[in-house]
């Protein structure tokens, strides 16, 4: 239909014309595709349609006081949609199951992402990467349909605007992000409430993960890693879930450029987590190994083991050390 990166008219005439929307983000969902998925379906289904919003496991326990998230679909057997909108995805694969059982049941996809490595796919587009957040793209949509904001959908929408800028501490954070928060916080978002649920607590197994895990941080010249084994993962009783932020931990060290962890997955994978200051793009890094994300802050799952993945990446680290891109 498109290839505009950002075409409003069009995704307002996708739901327009559709009765059955099916809404899906990224698997292990933050706070912002949580966010951007239910603000966008609280807010078509006020206006008279019937969403299915859906991730692959559902919604994760530290994001479940948004209203709504209780509809949120663990796994998809049936349906057909006139529309999917996959939001805070940066490709097709990272929609997980329920993303390619509902592109296979809807005959239009939209895009709504704000990551500089989406792949464009879908058929129309809605894809921002100055947004700090996809919540900041689905507060602009909703401006554009002329739809008012409810205390749900403002909640839900301010929780993205929190989490992907670590309560507005990253550097793509302007004016602008301040008045999109000053206008949800006008609607009744309680921002203090938001930031105690998702940036104020973790659970007691992030701790004694981080236990396990601290003794393996390596520094060397600017870039610090740390691993994470399956077998800390085990003892602790967690799967698959976030590390808690360790990555975000070691690159606020002082003489860190760069950070990663490399967590040991089952089926001989690694997952791997960058961060990194101003100036070094941990975003192209990802992508060149087949994940994405942002210039500071970006992730891949590659095959391998743990000390032949650490042998392949780390040197890639090690060069944008030595040459830093504009930032
Ligand atoms: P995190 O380290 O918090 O899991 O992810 C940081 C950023 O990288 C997020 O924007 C996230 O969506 C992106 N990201 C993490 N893992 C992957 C991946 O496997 N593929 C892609 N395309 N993006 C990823
Ligand atoms: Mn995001």
């Amino acid at each position: 239909m498109t290839s505009n990166p950002v075409d409003w008219a069009a995704a307002t005439e996708a739901v327009r014309q559709s009765n059955r929307i099916m809404v899906v983000t990224h698997v292990k969902p933050d706070g912002d595709a949580i966010g951007s998925l239910l603000g966008l379906t609280l807010a078509l289904r006020e206006q008279g349609k019937t969403v299915d919003a859906a991730v692959d496991g559902g919604t994760p326990a530290f994001l479940k006081y948004l209203s709504g998230s209780d509809t949120i679909l663990a796994h998809l057997g049936q349906g057909d949609w006139d529309v999917m909108v996959s939001v805070d995805a940066s490709d097709e694969e990272r929609t997980g199951e329920v993303g390619a059982y509902g592109r296979a049941h809807s005959p239009l996809v939209v895009n709504l992402d704000h990551h500089p490595t989406n792949t464009r796919f879908g058929t129309v587009h809605l894809v921002v990467p100055e947004a700090v957040s996809a919540c900041e793209i689905v507060y602009d949509w909703l401006i554009e349909m002329g739809h008012p904001f409810s205390l749900p959908v403002a909640t839900a929408l301010l929780t993205g605007m929190v989490t992907d800028t670590i309560a507005f501490r990253t550097n793509n954070v302007t004016p602008r992000t301040m008045a999109v928060t000053q206008d949800l916080m006008l609607h009744g978002a309680s921002l203090y409430e938001i930031i105690d649920r998702t940036l104020g607590s973790k659970p007691l197994s992030h701790l004694e993960l981080w236990k396990l895990s601290f003794p393996s941080i390596e520094f060397d010249r600017g870039l610090v890693w740390a691993t994470i084994t399956l077998e800390s993962l085990n003892k602790v009783g967690l799967d698959d879930m976030t590390d808690g932020g360790l990555v975000s931990l070691l690159v606020s060290i002082e003489e860190a450029r760069i950070s990663a962890v490399f967590k040991e997955q089952p089926d001989n994978k690694v997952e791997i987590s960058f961060r990194s200051k101003n100036g070094y793009d941990v975003g192209s890094v990802a992508f060149g190994l087949g994940g994405g994300g942002h210039r500071q802050a970006s992730g891949v799952t590659v095959s391998g083991s743990l000390a032949e993945v650490q042998q392949r990446v780390l040197p890639l680290l090690r060069v944008l050390i030595t040459a830093p891109s504009t930032p």
